[in-house]
């Protein structure tokens, strides 16, 4: 990118995101509750002018790097990170295809998304998951263009969307997948397109099916999304899936870190606020005494210093990694390595965000447990850091398999 913002108007766009995050803070609980996606967030998202910030500002857009876009997620997440989590599928995708679309295609979609309209990317499917190849056909039409049928079983922000992205393995005219593993790679392409669905989230050849449920991020609205028959016309092919992604999956690794970096400001700022203040009264236990604050705990003193250390550090490796790639650092890593190692700070800042959940709860007690409180919340939300890519165990059989072959032991 080549015209970057400024100092002035990123405080700009901060501003707008701290005023976001209060919504998302005020509102995020009865949305949790409701297990319903946070509805009235959507014009105010757009109002906001955000939809557009890591755009280039060749096509209209802000020119927020990707340290830039991963502040204002942390921002909006310390808010609520549920809803946050719904709309980083928007930033996630404008970063991923503005190394992927064509200049027409640039032009086209991440000028209408400088213009205020929301993408989503719709790729893992029950069998395949993320990592596996796509089930979802795209059969070639006699007109050009293609149909897609399948089902992606995680579709967040699929209701507040208007356009689509998503991945489907390229059939013969007769719908039959290539044979052969190399074949089915090869066949597996990345595809844009208008995405137009009435109330009911029903349109042409798609349909939302407003199954989500799940133990936390109720406000992401994750649906599936069934595609019989939607149509791609030709100008919507994007690359080939695989190749295309995997090189720029850093747009999806840290700005997942983000979420859980701003939900661990939260945990640190809720559990200050209640430990700082909490009084035990007279006690009989491991300390004895007519009167215990908490804040004056060893424990409780030590606890909270350790979470704000991994806060911390959390921010520097994220950050960190963002200004690596920002300057061009990761041409030093091992090609191999490049996308386990920017997974990396998504996997650290996920294992501490849930360290810290569950630490907090420890330290507040029995109170933090009951429905209904910030700690069962951020408990049940954090959870969910486990499964995006990359995760923890994936990333170190990454690093694992290069390190116990490499190509001069090969030699
Ligand atoms: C709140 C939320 C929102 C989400 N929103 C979206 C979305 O909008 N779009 C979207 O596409 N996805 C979304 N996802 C899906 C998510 O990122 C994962 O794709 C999904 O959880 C399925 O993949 P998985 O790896 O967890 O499970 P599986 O792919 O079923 O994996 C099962 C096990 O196999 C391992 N495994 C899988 N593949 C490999 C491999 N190649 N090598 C080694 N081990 C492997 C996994 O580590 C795991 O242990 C969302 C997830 C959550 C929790």
């Amino acid at each position: 990118m080549s015209d970057t913002m400024t100092d002035e108007e990123f405080d700009a766009a901060f501003a707008k995101a701290e005023e976001l995050s209060l919504l998302f803070r005020e509102i995020g609980p009865k949305y949790d509750i409701d297990n319903t996606f946070a509805y009235p967030t959507i014009e105010k998202f757009k109002e906001s002018g955000l939809t557009g910030f890591c755009v280039p500002k060749e096509y209209g857009g802000m020119g927020g790097t990707i340290l830039q876009t991963s502040k204002i997620i942390s921002e909006l997440s310390k808010g609520d990170s549920a809803i946050t989590l719904a709309y980083n599928m928007h930033f996630i995708m404008c970063g991923m295809t503005m190394g992927l679309f064509s200049e027409a295609q640039n032009k086209h979609w991440l000028g209408r998304v400088a213009d205020g309209e929301i993408m989503f990317g719709p790729f893992s499917e029950k069998r395949a998951g993320f990592s596996g190849l796509a089930d979802m056909t795209a059969v070639p039409q006699p007109e050009g263009g293609w149909r897609l049928y399948g089902t992606k079983t995680w579709g967040t922000l699929s209701e507040a969307s208007t356009i689509v992205t998503t991945n489907a393995t390229i059939t013969d005219a007769d719908g039959v997948v290539p044979e052969g593993y190399e074949a089915r790679v090869e066949a597996e392409c990345f595809f844009v397109a208008d995405f137009i669905v009435d109330e009911e989230g029903v349109g042409e050849g798609v349909k939302i099916e407003k199954t989500w449920d799940a133990l936390g991020m109720h406000a992401t609205g994750t649906h599936v999304v069934v595609f019989d028959g939607f149509y791609i016309p030709e100008d919507g092919w994007v690359c080939q899936w695989r190749g295309g992604a995997f090189g720029v999956l850093e747009w999806a690794s840290l700005m997942f870190a983000s979420i859980y970096l701003g939900m661990q400001y939260r945990v640190l700022e809720e559990a200050r606020a209640v430990l700082s203040k909490k009084t035990l009264g007279a006690t009989f236990g491991a300390i004895a005494a007519a009167e215990t604050k908490v804040s004056g705990v060893g424990h409780i003193i030590d606890g909270i210093g350790d979470m704000a250390m991994r806060n911390e550090l959390s921010r520097r490796v994220l950050y960190q990694t963002c200004q690596e790639l920002i300057d061009g650092k990761d041409d030093e890593w091992p090609v191999e390595l490049r996308f386990p190692y920017i997974g990396l700070a998504k996997t650290f800042v996920a294992e501490n965000v849930m360290y810290m959940t569950r630490k907090s709860m420890s330290l507040i007690g029995g109170m933090s447990f009951r429905k209904g409180t910030i700690f069962e919340r951020l408990y049940r939300d954090s959870a969910a850091s486990m499964f995006q890519p990359l995760n923890s165990d994936q990333s170190t059989t990454y690093i694992g398999e290069y390190l116990l072959a490499p190509e001069e032991l090969n030699d």
